[in-house]
């Protein structure tokens, strides 16, 4: 890799307003697949909704309701997006925590168009209030509107064109029991195998005309935690490190290197993944400890811990949850260079191998 090029390259343009400026939210929508050909890995969720869309479209009927769960940035959104797509029908997008009260669902209910796709984001979040109105218009296609107040209020029902709801949640454990039953199609999002990522990173390189060596595909594959959105977004900053600080090309020298001053290590592991990691070990003998306590070590929020750390130290193998609290295996010892020889006084299920 050579070193800085001074004057050779242009500044990157780093204000939101300037006219270069490449703003995330634009670039993550320009890499979004839009049909399910483009959707690169989890093979067995995309051949079963081919089959879901197809029979769909054979009856001319709309899609059954989807609900997507899963850590985040691993296809959720763009899942809905091209189911959508490939049922050539609208798309309607809302987060449950901006669906305050009844009426913010009836009005974006009775403005579906017959077969519209309507995605929720973070449908744990969704007030129970709100959740008695969606079970009867997913099941019945109609709402029920109360008019006036008092003795003088009637109910009058409103028909609903035949949508499909799409629940995203990275939390499914959240969702009420009689609202997850109302989906007919379950789909449960996993981690990306090494060979997934490296065709979703090929894919954005030749999107976004980045030059990327075949070696630097992999070494950035092991460096993205499993998730399409880091690896588009670790691509995104390693094509900057190698337009700054190395010849334009994105080598295997100029992801090491790029790793190296992002603080991230061989495995993926952020900075926080091993603060997390050493927390437990160096101030609690390796577990079990509370994730409420767990977050205020690290300075996180608890949800983040729960929702986007977690689930990647969990399927690393290098954290577990317990009934008791979360506990580092002796894997994230080696991870962080200590020697797990020590049984933990803590440490009851550690104590008990020994
Ligand atoms: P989520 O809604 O689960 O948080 P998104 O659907 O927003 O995740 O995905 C994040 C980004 O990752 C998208 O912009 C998309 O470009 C990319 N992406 C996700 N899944 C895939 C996939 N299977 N193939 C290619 N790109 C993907």
């Amino acid at each position: 890799m050579s070193g800085p090029s001074g004057g050779e390259h242009p500044p990157l343009p780093q204000h939101p307003l300037h006219p270069e400026f490449e703003s995330e939210d634009r670039i993550e929508n320009q890499l979004r697949p839009q049909r399910l050909d483009d959707f690169l890995g989890q093979p067995q969720i995309k051949e079963n909704l081919k089959v879901f869309i197809q029979a769909a479209r054979e009856r001319n009927e709309s899609l059954d309701h989807v609900f997507l769960s899963g850590p985040p940035g691993l296809g959720k959104t763009t899942l809905a997006t091209i189911m959508a797509h490939e049922m050539g029908c609208d798309f309607r997008v809302t987060a449950a925590p901006a669906l305050e009260k009844p009426k913010d669902l009836a009005g974006i209910l009775t403005s579906l168009q017959e077969g519209t796709v309507f995605f929720i984001d973070e449908i744990h979040r969704l007030k129970s209030s709100l959740e008695e109105m969606l079970y009867v218009a997913m099941e019945d296609y109609e709402i029920d509107w109360v008019i006036g107040q008092g003795p003088s209020a009637r109910t009058l029902r409103v028909p609903l064109p035949r949508f499909t709801l799409v629940g995203a949640t990275t939390r499914p454990g959240m969702v009420a029991a009689p609202l997850f039953t109302r989906f007919g199609i379950p789909v449960r999002l996993d981690f990306y195998s090494r060979p997934e990522l490296e065709a979703i990173i090929r894919r954005s390189s030749g999107i976004l005309e980045v030059s990327i060596a075949e070696e630097a595909v992999s070494t950035l594959a092991d460096c993205c935690r499993g998730t399409p959105r880091v690896a588009n977004r670790l691509l995104r900053r390693m094509r900057d490190f190698a337009q700054v600080i190395g010849g334009g090309t994105i080598t295997t020298g100029v992801v090491t290197e790029g790793m190296r001053r992002m603080n991230i290590d061989e495995h993926g592991l952020e900075e926080q993944d091993r603060n997390i990691l050493r927390a437990i070990i160096e101030m609690y003998g390796g577990g079990p400890v509370g994730a409420e306590t767990l977050a205020i070590s690290v300075g996180e929020e608890l949800d983040s811990l729960e929702v986007f750390y977690e689930p990647f130290l969990i399927q690393q193998g290098l954290l577990q949850r317990t009934a008791r609290g979360r506990v580092a295996t002796p894997r994230a010892w080696n991870v962080l260079g200590l020697i797990h020889n020590q049984p933990s006084p803590n440490n009851e299920d550690q104590r008990s191998l020994f």
